[in-house]
């Protein structure tokens, strides 16, 4: 998701004592679940200060009440949101594109290759799905200078306020943009009308369900982390998925998940067989820290 510039801080608010984020971020606002709209229950309080709860329905996790998204607008997706080095994909980047693209053209012909990347960033995967033979068009709520260098058409404003024109895709694909967003089922709908008959869904997310997660919020109900639950990264994600509940959210907007699984893009600087022997552990058992989804509409 791209940032704004405006009246942003002067550095980034991750990491920052709760005082600070209080101040950058005085209005807090409450939020139903936008599966069965319940009211969530209170889960933890976060070293920020941010509320993560569930709801006692589906089990959706989600921040509520969380801050109002103008004012994450400037405060966190400001200047210091996106480094320099995002405009083009690193090799463990590289590895992990190639795959979704792989993996949809196990779901398309080769005609077909018009994808829409929403929330598109810097432009990275939109240059590197280029370099491979395909048409990648963006969009994203402020759109930067460096994705204006891409080949393809740059939509901005989030996902439910851009006229498209009737224009539909063989893909739309949200990677890591679903759990920033006010509300991911409106996302999902606008995406079915977006994806033409055949085409393919893909929403990649951090999976709450991965055992590196799972272990975080062990330790951070035990107290044993100095600054519990920061791997919920709550001061940009407003919702936290597991399998189950990103395909609920998929189902809801339309779609039927043909696959999902969990891959590992490993960590940059560890040693190229520990990070293939930690790929073969976790993705067989489906405990990656990532969460890849496919879905077509139904
Ligand atoms: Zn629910």
């Amino acid at each position: 998701m791209s940032g704004t510039s405006g009246a942003a801080p002067s550095q980034s608010l991750f990491g920052r004592p709760l005082a600070e984020v209080a101040a950058a971020l005085p209005d807090r606002e409450p939020v139903a679940c936008p599966l069965c709209r319940q009211p969530p229950v209170a889960m933890a309080t976060d070293f920020q200060g941010l509320h993560l709860a569930r709801c006692p329905r589906c089990r959706l996790q989600f921040h509520s009440p969380r801050p109002v998204l103008e004012q994450l607008a400037t405060a966190v997706y400001g200047a210091h949101y996106h480094r320099p080095d995002e405009a083009t994909a690193d090799a463990r980047h590289q590895r992990h594109y190639e795959h979704q693209l792989l993996r949809l053209s196990e779901y398309l012909d080769s005609s077909r290759r018009r994808v829409l990347d929403v929330g598109c960033g810097a432009g990275a995967f939109m240059r590197f799905a280029e370099g491979a033979g395909w048409h990648v068009e963006g969009t994203d709520m402020v759109v930067t200078d460096a994705a204006r260098t891409t080949g393809g058409r740059i939509w901005a404003g989030e996902l439910p306020t851009i006229d498209f024109g009737g224009a539909q895709f063989d893909v739309v694909r949200f990677n890591h943009v679903l759990e920033h967003t006010r509300d991911p089922v409106l996302e999902l709908r606008c995406a079915n009308a977006l994806v033409a008959p055949g085409g393919v869904l893909l929403v990649g997310v951090p999976n709450l369900a991965g055992l590196s997660p799972w272990l975080k919020s062990c330790q951070s109900r035990l107290g044993l982390k100095t600054k519990r639950w920061r791997h919920y990264a709550a001061l940009h994600h407003l919702w936290f998925f597991t399998p189950a509940t990103l395909c609920r959210v998929a189902e809801a907007a339309g779609f039927e998940v043909v696959r999902w699984e969990t891959p590992v893009m490993g960590r940059s600087g560890r040693s190229e067989w520990l990070t293939g022997l930690f790929r073969a552990v976790l993705e067989s058992g489906r405990a990656g820290s990532l969460l890849d989804l496919y879905a077509r509409r139904c």
